[in-house]
């Protein structure tokens, strides 16, 4: 039986190492040139790109056993965790020192308590067992945050950070993915890879064999027939398969899929965040004091957040040179889908003049990727809705991806994995 892998992200090409390990027929049919998706690897003039996916955290522990799997566990390298924050028209850096400049004696008090309260529930917060952290699950993030800290450390503190790590607004998140991310980002390591972030992509390409994967193979429809998959279409040929993974983002999936009512239902419950991700390379860096910037929606208007990514890694960037990476997420990503690269790229650079006078004139080169499902939102009840998904609504239909668990390149991994390992052990449909 041929087992028909729909996508080439992460979690597929994941879900495709898993099944040709113990040696099953597998085909990945993937619509781009590379592998990779939302973790794809791309070079230029030296400099490394990571596209979409930027960072791994300490408790990634499924990425990181794959990472060594497939031997890159020596690329895993910790970054530079200063994040630099701006208000009242300053970049305040939140190392020890910055946090005795940052806000008032009440507001520091009050982080010191939320990072307390992290790492007294440091173990409830995982990605994918997401049953130890249910009794968050039905929280507001912003109504939970304002409820025990108040107003200011939800706008200065908790927003920019957490909205830069899920692109979008703590309004719309559960509590439990909200408390996971910050505990992540503010008590664990910080680590990129060093070769970049898709460097595992292009790793698993190769473990899999490439003669197991099809690039360039755009699936235009998964056939469903009496609630049973047949196959998928492509341009120029139909493949009959009895057991398809898909591992496509949920809008596109309910696209090319006739799928049960039911099915759909749980899908449209599930929004995704756009994001636009624009990289500059400079001449020289323009910010030397920390990795990423932060800015508040509440002292900037437009919803961005920055990446110095000279100081990510030391390989990312030719010796002497600076890049930065900006992310633009919700309604600012979506007026920004609309226009024209040059446009958008004319816009951000007046936006980043206010902060960084000259950039203008150290740009060597810019390229901007539009990403219309950018990530799964996580809002509140989610948990319930995962354990609906994993119902199995099309006989021979398995779903992986980053939405199955709380989005991430952990859950990518863990999703892929499972997926493959019930079709080993011949779970039912
Ligand atoms: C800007 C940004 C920053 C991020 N930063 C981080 C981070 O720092 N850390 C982290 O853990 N996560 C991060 N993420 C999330 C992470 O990138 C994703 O969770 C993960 O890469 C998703 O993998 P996936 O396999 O589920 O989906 P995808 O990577 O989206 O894979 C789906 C694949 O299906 C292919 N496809 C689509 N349609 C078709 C079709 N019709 N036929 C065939 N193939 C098709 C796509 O081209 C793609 O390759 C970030 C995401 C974004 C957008």
């Amino acid at each position: 039986m041929k087992i028909v892998i729909v996508g080439a992200g992460i979690s597929g090409l994941t879900a495709a190492n898993t099944l040709r390990k113990s040696n099953k027929d597998v085909i990945v049919l993937e619509k781009e040139e590379k592998v990779g998706g939302r973790a794809k690897l791309e070079t230029k003039d030296g400099f490394v790109l990571d596209t979409s996916a930027q960072f791994i955290f300490g408790d990634f522990y499924n990425f990181f056993d794959l990472a060594k799997e497939v031997k890159l566990n020596k690329n895993i390298i910790p970054t530079s965790n200063n994040i630099a924050f701006y208000r009242n028209k300053k970049f305040h850096v939140l190392n020890l020192l910055g946090l005795i400049k940052f806000g008032t004696l009440k507001e520091k008090y009050k982080i010191l308590k939320l990072l307390n309260i992290l790492r007294k529930n440091n173990k409830i917060f995982s990605y994918t067992d997401l049953h130890k952290s249910r009794e968050f699950d039905s929280e507001v993030f912003s109504e939970w945050i304002t409820h025990h800290f108040g107003i200011s450390i939800l706008e200065y503190f908790v927003q920019p950070i957490v909205s830069s790590l899920c692109l979008t607004h703590p309004e719309k998140l559960s509590t439990s993915y909200g408390l996971t991310l910050l505990n992540s980002s503010l008590r664990k390591e910080i680590y990129a890879i060093s070769n970049g972030i898709g460097s595992i992509s292009e790793k698993l390409k190769n473990n899999i064999g490439k003669k197991y994967i099809k690039t360039s193979s755009d699936v235009k429809k998964i056939e469903i027939d009496e609630n049973k998959v047949n196959g998928v279409e492509l341009e120029d040929k139909f493949i009959d398969s009895s057991c398809i993974i898909s591992s496509l983002p949920l809008p596109i999936l309910s696209k090319i899929a006739k799928l049960p009512k039911e099915m759909k239902e749980i899908i449209e419950k599930i929004d995704y965040s756009p994001c636009i991700h624009l990289w500059i390379c400079l001449r020289e860096p323009v910010w030397k004091e920390s990795m990423a910037i932060l800015f508040p929606r509440i002292e900037w208007k437009d919803h961005i957040a920055i990446i110095e990514t000279s100081m990510k890694s030391r390989t990312h960037v030719p010796p002497g040179k600076g890049m930065i990476e900006v992310f633009i997420f919700e309604n600012h990503a979506k007026q920004l889908l609309e226009m024209s690269d040059e446009k958008i790229k004319e816009k951000i650079l007046d936006d980043l003049s206010n902060f960084f006078a000259n950039i203008k004139n150290k740009v060597l080169w810019y390229k901007i990727l539009k990403i219309k499902y950018g990530m799964p939102i996580y809002k509140p009840g989610y948990y319930e809705l995962t354990k609906k998904l994993n119902k199995k609504f099309v006989d021979g239909l398995f779903l992986c991806g980053d939405y199955m668990a709380m989005p991430s390149l952990e859950t990518a991994v863990w999703s892929g994995k499972n997926v493959a390992e019930s079709i080993i052990r011949g779970d039912k449909k």
